[in-house]
């Protein structure tokens, strides 16, 4: 999953992304360890970061992509009726799962 920082540069502050296989803290410090030092996108300096003040932020590219096809398979199967409401419900299932991944790794600190 996609984690977030911001830049320590206090003329900077912009926020930053990595992308990482642990889906809670516990197992992020086993992959990267308790500090990551990252490069800034922006400016280029340097981050310390406590893993405790890195954050998830749910993707909403997937869910994103899933109502685009449901979109596009409601418009091929109008003639179904019911596909509509079966399409409907799997970009916002996704989506609901996303928020509560991001949620679930935001709440525990270690
Ligand atoms: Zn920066």
């Amino acid at each position: 999953m996609k984690l977030y920082y911001y830049c320590s540069s206090p003329s900077c502050k912009r926020e930053n992304a990595i992308q990482v296989k642990a889906t809670n803290r516990y197992d992020l410090k086993n992959e990267i360890g308790e500090e990551i030092v990252e490069r800034c996108k922006h400016c280029g300096k340097h981050t310390k970061r406590h893993i405790n003040r890195l954050f998830a932020k749910p993707n909403f590219l997937i869910p994103g992509f899933a109502f685009v096809m449901a979109v596009v398979s409601t418009l091929l199967l109008w003639d179904l009726g019911f596909v509509s409401t079966l399409t409907a419900t799997v970009p916002i299932g996704i989506w609901m799962y996303e928020d509560r991944k991001a949620s679930a790794f935001n709440k525990v600190m270690i």
